[in-house]
């Protein structure tokens, strides 16, 4: 797919950011151009139509994406956010980053058995990813699918994740 080849080359490595030795994908030009935008934000949520009633994000990044997702799609669109940030939360999950550790919170106003396909901007570790799993598991929802527009390898993300959707990888 040209178009989608075309957005994978707006993703920018930046050498030690935030920290010494990490290699950072900075996906900012890609989410500023409104092909690469709609083509990667369709490729997200394509396998997984019909099959998902929301889709959350994880602050901050994964908002972005999510909420571009949930528009695409025609679904609404959750928050999981960062401790602290909610007015209610009903579960709170402790993970740890690539570079430190972060509690996220969610809300338990959905129905029951909400079909979730939780999405995210980069799988490093996992450890984002498997706390909103987790997080949404413990609220009694379900996880419909998980789509990460930029798959890091080799930092054990896919081991810890297992089912995932990627659009781009690195190689
Ligand atoms: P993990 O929890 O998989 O180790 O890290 C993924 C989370 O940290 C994602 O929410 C993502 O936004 C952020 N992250 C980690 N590494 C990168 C990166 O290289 N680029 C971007 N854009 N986000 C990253």
């Amino acid at each position: 797919n040209p178009e989608l080849a075309r957005a994978e080359e707006l993703i920018r490595s930046v050498p030690d950011y935030p920290e010494p030795g990490i290699l950072f994908r900075d996906i900012t030009p890609l989410l500023a151009d409104a092909e690469a935008l709609r083509v990667t934000t369709q490729a997200l949520i394509e396998p997984f139509l019909g099959t998902f009633d929301v889709v959350a994000g994880v602050e901050a990044r994964g908002f972005i994406l999510a909420g571009a997702a949930a528009i695409a799609a025609g679904v609404g669109f959750v928050p999981i956010r960062k401790a602290g940030k909610l007015p209610r939360p009903a579960a709170s999950v402790d993970y740890s980053l690539e570079y430190g550790t972060a509690t996220i919170e969610m809300h338990d106003d959905l129905p029951a058995g909400t079909r979730i396909l939780l999405i995210d901007d980069v799988l490093a570790t996992g450890g984002t990813l498997a706390a909103g799993r987790h997080i949404i598991d413990r609220l009694g929802y379900s996880v419909a699918g998980i789509s990460v527009l930029f798959e890091i390898e080799g930092l054990g993300g896919r081991e810890l994740i297992g089912d995932l959707h990627t659009v781009f990888r690195s190689a």
